[in-house]
């Protein structure tokens, strides 16, 4: 399997879901949108791989929550045959190496340098290269757009030269590990984050109630659960019109992806401190 490594923003999720040609993990702006471990299979004719995308190790915020998340970027670090470190073209910061402190030395990691299509002066990009490598030893240096679906075929060449050779383990027609629930929450996260920033969405969880499934028609009943009092205005807004626009936006993108009429309903609820807490956090995070 690959992991995905590096700092928020780099484009981890945008890689991810141009390899698998489906939109699994939500792209945004906004640094630490990714939550969750999520798998991403790639099917070719005799070749499968497996994609962990993941937050990124987390060092702006202490809380429960992201000692949880870390915990879980290691655990896919340890079952890796490659971690893909990916950094944004030309520039190297000293806390990348940060990032590169978990990954156990056994396993191969490659440099991915995304977004070379913000480089005008191509000339720039080789003496770059030989400037960072002195970092770390890498298996592998790899140049890629991954917006612009570029240099991606010789990346997973390099991988597949790492990779045991087997019998695939999931099944060839599957894309992803998650389910329904799992879009519905990220789509609204992401409209979330979309409209009001980072600093209350991050502070959200979003719980799908129930769904009711019609021939034409599929019922959705969501809460979204903030960690302070006064979030719960700011995520409706005045008259309701925040909320109302969070939620036509995300029914869009619902019904754009399942292909049905879909009626959501979301609901707005305190629970003081949950981003802190044990309880509930399983849920939210699961
Ligand atoms: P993550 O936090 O590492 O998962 O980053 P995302 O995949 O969410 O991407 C962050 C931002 O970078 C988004 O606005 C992407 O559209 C943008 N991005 C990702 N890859 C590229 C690329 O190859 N070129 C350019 N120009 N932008 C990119
Ligand atoms: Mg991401």
């Amino acid at each position: 399997s690959v992991t995905l490594i590096g700092r928020p923003n780099v484009g981890k999720s945008t890689l991810l879901n141009v390899l698998i040609s489906e939109k699994l993990s939500i792209v945004s702006r906004r640094p630490q949108t990714t939550r969750h471990r999520i798998l991403g299979i790639l099917n070719e004719p005799g070749l499968q791989i497996a994609f962990y995308d993941t937050p990124g190790f987390q060092h702006k915020f202490r809380n429960k929550m992201n000692v949880v998340m870390n915990r879980t970027v290691r655990n896919c670090m340890n079952n890796a045959n490659v971690v893909l470190f990916i950094i944004d073209a030309l520039k190297w910061d000293v806390s990348d190496l940060k990032q590169l402190e978990g990954v156990p030395e056994q396993v191969n990691v490659f440099l991915v340098i995304n977004k070379i299509d913000l480089i005008d002066n191509k000339n720039l990009i080789l003496p770059f290269i030989d400037s960072v490598k002195t970092n770390y030893n890498f298996s592998e240096i790899v140049p890629i757009s991954a917006l612009r679906n570029n240099g991606l075929k010789p990346l997973i060449n390099l991988i597949t030269n790492y990779l045991d050779i087997g019998e695939p383990i999931f099944d060839i027609n599957c894309k992803t590990n998650r389910d329904k629930n799992f879009y519905i929450c990220e789509f609204i996260r992401e409209k979330l984050y979309l409209f009001l920033g980072e600093e209350i969405p991050y502070k959200c969880g979003v719980v799908v109630e129930k769904i009711d499934e019609f021939d034409k028609l599929s019922k959705i009943k969501v809460s979204i659960i903030v960690d302070q009092k006064n979030h719960k205005g700011i995520v409706i807004g005045k008259n309701g019109e925040m909320l109302k626009k969070i939620v036509s936006s995300a029914r869009l993108s619902i019904e754009k992806k399942f292909l049905k009429k879909i009626f959501l309903e979301v609901w707005v609820k305190v629970h003081v401190g949950w981003v802190d807490g044990d309880a509930n956090l399983r849920d939210l995070m699961s």
